[in-house]
């Protein structure tokens, strides 16, 4: 009986596995992964003085505001399909209200960061409560991802909505070891326009950046769309992507 039905299991098994790793041989793929440690205190030259240490055609690919039902699942998908990770700087309300998002997206090995709670522009805050705002986002993050809140959170990356900083706001953030992240060049991908103008807008800026951080938003259909083609275009034009990750990331309390 057991040998009538061993090669069944086998089937069975080997179909999870190839579905669990449908990375093709011509995949784009990840080519290395740079840690980033607490004493890196801002990165993008968009807005601060220097960014990461990437070599020519070296792109890191970042997306704002998620999670968002409809177009997170897509821009995972596409970026499942050619093997490489992104970093992802999540609000805090929508984590909250999309908890399988947050833990598909550190599941299939994507770094999961920190956009405060509700989107506000922080500088228009007092400083108290700016931070307050930072860390109701980061506990909710956390909380999607482990189930419970922490303020210090497993990835010390954050990025300013709107890239509105201030310089009290930076010596605290600095001060809990906390890594902020610019971009050194945009999708500009809150500006509607349709998937190809979108596709062409951030190659034609890629191509005279020659590499560096690339800010997308995962809440954005025209960016979902187009993405996949983005992928393919990195990989015939000879691009490289970099995975960002905390050099000594926390582990959650249980
Ligand atoms: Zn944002």
């Amino acid at each position: 009986m057991l040998a009538k039905i061993t090669p069944v299991l086998c089937l069975v098994l080997s179909t999870v596995a190839a579905s669990a790793a449908p990375c093709p041989a011509d995949a784009l793929g990840t080519a290395r992964i740079l840690s980033v440690d607490r004493s890196v205190l801002t990165v993008g030259r968009k807005h601060f003085p220097t960014t990461l240490p990437l070599a020519a055609k070296e792109v890191v690919l970042t997306f704002d505001d998620g999670p968002w039902p409809g177009t997170t699942p897509r821009v995972l998908d596409a970026l499942a399909r050619e093997c490489v990770r992104a970093t992802f700087f999540l609000v805090g309300r929508n984590a909250a209200a999309h908890p399988q998002l947050v833990r598909r997206e550190a599941a299939e090995g994507h770094t999961v960061a920190h956009h405060t709670y509700a989107h506000p522009l922080l500088d228009h805050l007092r400083p108290e409560a700016a931070m307050a705002e930072i860390d109701r986002g980061m506990a909710a993050v956390e909380t999607a991802l482990h189930g419970h809140a922490a303020t210090i959170p497993s990835a010390p990356f954050f990025r300013f909505p709107g890239f509105a900083s201030s310089s009290p706001l930076l010596d605290r953030l600095a001060a809990r070891g906390i890594t902020v992240f610019g971009a050194d060049l945009w999708a500009s991908d809150w500006n509607p326009m349709t998937p190809d103008e979108q596709l062409h807008l951030v190659l034609d800026r890629l191509e005279s950046a020659g590499g560096g951080i690339i800010l997308f938003h995962d809440t954005k259909a025209q960016t979902a769309a187009m993405l996949p083609a983005f992928l393919r275009a990195l990989k015939t034009r000879g691009y490289r992507v970099v995975h960002v990750v905390p050099a000594n990331p926390k582990v959650a309390a249980k």
